[in-house]
């Protein structure tokens, strides 16, 4: 018996491999763009940082996160986002001292054990941004903007940002009690979880997706009306800088998002075809967090978005993908006699910086030829006896089936010629 993949997760194929390459590298490229630089943190981290970071009373902390014990009896944890990290990285390396404003961004595989479902895996892949060290509103929009930039560079239509301020500690503080008391003679009608998150954090209750809470969460007073001054002023800022680019946005009042670290903006990108799971990416400022992990008080806002979603998005909105570049040159040999010129020519093209390939086995040519049309090879290079006694080789093009035979001294030459002309 086989052994199959773990439930959640998905092999990504060398069919598909081209559209992450694409993605990714569109990503790097508009992120670049934007003054962001690349972070790489571990895949695992001490349980501790998410349990604080991520916050004690997060979906993802009380039921998602794959934790483990090492040799010697430390938590370790898959990491389930990557915005703790960042953090952790950012005071353990003392980056402030270097950047008073850091911009960074992160690629890679987050790990969440949550049911899967369509666009909702147990590994699944995020690009994120974190700015650290500014609280400046403008911030708050570019971030928005330089993910917006991702979407559309990769083509994909019909998004809608969601936007909402959540305040901050002492603003928050007062809205919470607030919506307590007014929950407080609904409970018969929430659900067990909401029951729960009543006491630990009533606040995520606003983004219970089930029917019987949400007809109560319609009837319970926003945010908007509690916020201070301060996150008042700067959510209008915020929305006057996507304003003044012509950014179109919905302000969503109850938009409170999963994780605990949030204050002031919280954002969401939503997409219609992506079904219950529309979220195809979302951030918000986290000004509360840094000190939180030890570090001085220190504002920062982000963003991340799911790659898995992108991808299916592009999918199905039939948004066309680059060509796969495929194999520039197949050689292939008449007789096995030929082999060892036709390893030493394999090299060479190698060498010349062609992309090229060869059947080491030693099946017929015409076996050979069927190979080089499955890969998708351009070219072959036919290696035979009659032709090496005048120093030569043949070259066949598999698209429109001519061959010529071409010196050997000039081989490289004429190679080049013909990959880029194709
Ligand atoms: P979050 O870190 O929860 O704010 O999620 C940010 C984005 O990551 C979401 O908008 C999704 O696009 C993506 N995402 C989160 N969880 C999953 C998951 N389990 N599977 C696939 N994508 C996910």
């Amino acid at each position: 018996m086989i052994i199959r993949i773990p439930k959640g997760t998905q092999d990504i194929l060398p069919k598909d491999i081209s559209k992450w390459y694409y993605v990714e590298n569109k990503i790097r490229e508009v992120l670049i763009k934007y003054g962001y630089q690349e972070i790489r943190t571990p895949i695992f981290e001490y349980t501790e940082l998410f349990v604080r970071g991520v916050g004690d009373s997060s979906d993802i902390v009380t039921k998602e996160m794959f934790t483990f014990l090492d040799r010697k009896g430390r938590s370790l944890t898959l990491r389930p986002e990557g915005t703790a990290a960042v953090v952790r990285s950012y005071l353990e390396n003392k980056m402030s001292r270097v950047y008073p404003v850091l911009k960074l961004f992160y690629l890679g595989p987050m790990f969440r054990c949550e049911k899967p479902q369509a666009g909702r895996f147990r590994q699944f892949h995020q690009f994120g941004i974190e700015v650290i060290g500014t609280k400046a509103p403008e911030v708050d929009a570019e971030v928005i903007i330089a993910s917006i930039e991702v979407y559309k560079k990769l083509g994909l239509k019909n998004l809608k940002i969601m936007i909402n301020s959540v305040g901050c500690k002492k603003c928050r503080a007062i809205y919470v009690q607030k919506l307590k008391e007014s929950l407080k003679d609904k409970m018969d009608f929430l659900c067990l979880e909401c029951k729960d998150r009543y006491n630990k954090n009533p606040l995520r209750i606003l983004d219970c997706k089930k029917d019987s809470c949400q007809k109560v969460i319609k009837k319970m007073p926003t945010i908007n009306e509690y916020l201070c001054q301060d996150c008042r002023q700067h959510f209008t800022e915020v929305k006057s800088y996507l304003d003044s680019l012509g950014i179109k946005y919905f302000i969503e009042p109850r938009l409170v998002r999963g994780l605990d670290y949030y204050t002031k903006t919280t954002f969401e990108i939503i997409s219609g075809e992506l079904g219950a799971q529309d979220a195809i990416g979302g951030g918000g400022r986290y000004d509360d967090l840094i000190e939180e992990l030890g570090g001085d008080s220190t504002p920062a806002v982000g963003f991340a978005a799911g790659i898995e979603r992108i991808i299916m998005v592009m999918n199905q909105q039939n948004i066309e993908w680059p060509k796969d570049k495929g194999l520039d040159i197949f050689i292939v040999k008449v007789k096995e006699t030929n082999k060892d010129m036709a390893f030493k020519l394999l090299q060479k093209v190698r060498d010349a910086g062609l992309s090229a390939d060869m059947d080491y086995s030693s099946k017929s040519l015409k076996s050979q030829m069927r190979l080089a049309h499955k890969i998708g090879a351009k070219y072959t290079l036919i290696v035979g006896e009659e032709e090496l006694a005048k120093n030569m080789v043949t070259l066949r093009n598999m698209q429109t089936k001519e061959q010529k035979e071409v010196e050997m001294d000039n081989l490289i030459d004429e190679l080049i010629l013909c990959i880029n002309s194709t």
